[in-house]
């Protein structure tokens, strides 16, 4: 499977954990990503490829929705201000967070785990076998993941409350890379206390499971 997509053929990915997958989608398709086992949270980036790079923009979806977090009926939108995706149905308990950038090398190395994988090393290897090499890396949207910042500002990150099999899905308004890993978080409370797999399937109707 080569992650590539024509557009009446539905796609099954099952993304390992630990990892992330490079998904070609056409204008009009409906990716289902789901969360097989709970508690996993999944990050999500979109990228318009062509004479330019455009990408999915949190600050820009944040602003256009004027929402710190994304809604059924919500695009998320590209640093120029394009809408991408749409949330058509949230089959979760939510929240998905728009706040946090991806888990990094840094990250861990602060928790005295140098060397470990991460979405952010996940993201760039996903490009680079799409024969893209970033200069930057965007934030993601992180699916699934328990992090609504309290009243007075602070930003914690509590346990996915994701149970098994919540999903989402979503519309893509134009042809796009997407880049979807299943977080690398294994200490306590990201993704409860274990990192597992993601299930997204790519279908040009909504009804596919
Ligand atoms: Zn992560």
């Amino acid at each position: 499977m080569d992650g590539n997509l024509k557009s009446s053929d539905p796609l099954s990915i099952t993304i390992a954990p630990y990892s992330g997958r490079p998904i070609r989608v056409s204008s009009g398709d409906f990716i289902r990503i789901t969360d097989r086992q709970g508690q996993q949270v999944s990050d999500l980036w979109a990228f318009v490829v062509g004479d330019t790079l455009d990408w999915l923009s949190t600050s820009q979806t944040r602003d256009i929705n004027e929402s710190l977090f994304p809604a059924v009926g919500q695009s998320f939108y590209s640093d120029k201000g394009r809408p991408l995706l749409t949330l058509v149905e949230d089959g979760s308990p939510g929240p998905h967070d728009m706040l946090f950038p991806a888990c990094n090398s840094a990250l861990f190395e602060r928790v005295g785990r140098p060397g470990h994988p991460n979405c952010r090393d996940n993201l760039l290897l996903a490009m680079q076998e799409e024969g893209i090499s970033l200069p930057f890396v965007p934030d993601p949207v992180d699916f699934f993941q328990n992090s609504l910042p309290s009243a007075d500002g602070r930003l914690n990150v509590f346990a996915s409350i994701n149970p098994p099999g919540g999903f989402v899905v979503l519309r893509t308004e134009c042809d796009l890379l997407l880049v979807v890993t299943a977080c690398s978080v294994d200490f306590h409370p990201t993704n409860g206390d274990r990192c597992t797999e993601i299930d997204v399937t790519v279908s040009p109707s909504h009804g596919h499971r």
